[in-house]
C-alpha cells in the first residue's frame, strides 16, 4: 500500500459526511456558508517535542490537535463546521521520537514489520478523529501529507459558523464587568509537570493535558452575553494580558476565587498553575451582571475589569502578588 492509499483508506472515511469536502478527490473543498452567518477560521500547528512528548498514543496527538482548534471555535462562539488537516511526517517514522511508547512495543513485536510503523501511526490517528469528529459534530474537508527530514509536525486550521457580527472577540470588556474563567484552571501544567516526573498516578491532571476539553456549548451560550472572550492556552495571567490590551482596560483578579480540581487542590504549587499554567483550554470571559447558573458549564468569578492597563493579582489578605513567568512563551 503507498501513501496515497494510506491517506485515502483512512482519511477518506473522515469526510465523507461533508459535501464541501467532495470527498478529497478535488483539488479543494467547496463550502456553502449560511444565508446571515460569518465563517470563524482557526489554525494551530504542534510538533513533537515541543507540544506533544512523542510516546502519546497517536489517537492522543490528533485528539488534541482538533481539540485546541475547537477551543478557539468555542472562544469565539461558534459552532464547528469542518477542518482541514497538513501532516509533515518524518520520513522514517521510526527514526523519530514515535519509536517510544506504543510503537516501540509494537517493534518489539516480531510479527510487525519496520513499514507498518506508519499504517499504525495513521491508522490511530484517523481514529482519534474519527471520535472526536462524532463527539463534535465537525468534518474533515481537505488538507495534505509530506515527509519531512525532520521531527513529526502537524497542523490544523478549523472553521465555524456564527450569525453576523456575533463572533466574541477579545476586544469589548468594559471597566466594571466580571472577569470569568470555566472549569478549573491549572491542571494541565500540573499534568505535564507529573508525567515528566514520571508520577503516572496523576492520572486525572495528566488527561487535562493529554485531552483537553473544548468548552463548545458554553461558547454558544456567551454569544451576546460576554463582552470579550478568549480561551486560555498560554497561562491566565498572559492570556488575561491579551484581553487587556485589545480592549485597552486592566484587570484584577483574586488568587482566593481561582477555581481548582481537588487533584491540583492536592500540590504546592496548584495557585501558580493556575496563573501560570499552559495548556488549560478553558474559556476567559469578562459579562456584566451575569447569572452564571443561567451558563450550561460552571464557572467562576475570578475578578474584575478596571481601568489601566496591567493585570493585577491580589492574594486572600488583598497583598498584591507578583509572578515572574506569566505564561508560555515559544520564542
Ligand atoms: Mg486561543
Amino acid at each position: 500500500m503507498n501513501e496515497f492509499d494510506l491517506i485515502s483508506k483512512y482519511f477518506k472515511p473522515l469526510a465523507s459526511g461533508f459535501p464541501g469536502s467532495l470527498n478529497l478527490t478535488d483539488d479543494a473543498a467547496l463550502i456553502d456558508v449560511p444565508e446571515g452567518m460569518q465563517l470563524v477560521i482557526t489554525k494551530d500547528a504542534i510538533c513533537e517535542g515541543i507540544h506533544f512528548i512523542g510516546d502519546e498514543a497517536p489517537a492522543l496527538i490528533a485528539q488534541k490537535l482538533l481539540r485546541t482548534n475547537l477551543s478557539d471555535l468555542a472562544a469565539k462562539g461558534a459552532k464547528p463546521l469542518c477542518y482541514f488537516l497538513a501532516g509533515m511526517l518524518p520520513s522514517t517514522l521510526s527514526s523519530s521520537g514515535l519509536t517510544r511508547g506504543s510503537i516501540l512495543s509494537k517493534k518489539m513485536d516480531p510479527r510487525v514489520k519496520p513499514e507498518d510503523d506508519i499504517v499504525y501511526f495513521l491508522q490511530s490517528f484517523a481514529s482519534g478523529l474519527a471520535q472526536d469528529q462524532k463527539e463534535f459534530g465537525i468534518h474533515l474537508a481537505g488538507g495534505d501529507t509530506t515527509s519531512t527530514n525532520g521531527s513529526l509536525c502537524l497542523s490544523l486550521t478549523a472553521l465555524g459558523l456564527v450569525p453576523k457580527g456575533q463572533m466574541l472577540k477579545r476586544s469589548g470588556a468594559k471597566i466594571g464587568d466580571g472577569i470569568y474563567v470555566s472549569g478549573t484552571l491549572g491542571d494541565s501544567a500540573l499534568g505535564l509537570a507529573s508525567s515528566q516526573a514520571g508520577q503516572s498516578n496523576d492520572g486525572f491532571l495528566i488527561r487535562r493535558y493529554q485531552l483537553p476539553e473544548p468548552r463548545i456549548e458554553l461558547g454558544l451560550a456567551l454569544r451576546g452575553i460576554a463582552t470579550s472572550c478568549m480561551d486560555i492556552s498560554d497561562g491566565l495571567v498572559q492570556d488575561l494580558g491579551h484581553v487587556c490590551k485589545a480592549s485597552n482596560i486592566g484587570a484584577t483578579i483574586y488568587t482566593h476565587q481561582l477555581p481548582l480540581s481537588d487533584a491540583a487542590k492536592s500540590q504546592s504549587n496548584a495557585i501558580l498553575a493556575a496563573l501560570s499554567g499552559g495548556d488549560d483550554y478553558e474559556l476567559l470571559f469578562t459579562a456584566k451582571n451575569l447569572d452564571v447558573k443561567s451558563l450550561p458549564f460552571p464557572v467562576a468569578k475570578i475578578g474584575e475589569v478596571k481601568s489601566g492597563n496591567e493585570v493585577k493579582i491580589l492574594d486572600e489578605s488583598g497583598e498584591k502578588i507578583e509572578i515572574e513567568k506569566k505564561g508560555f512563551s515559544h520564542f
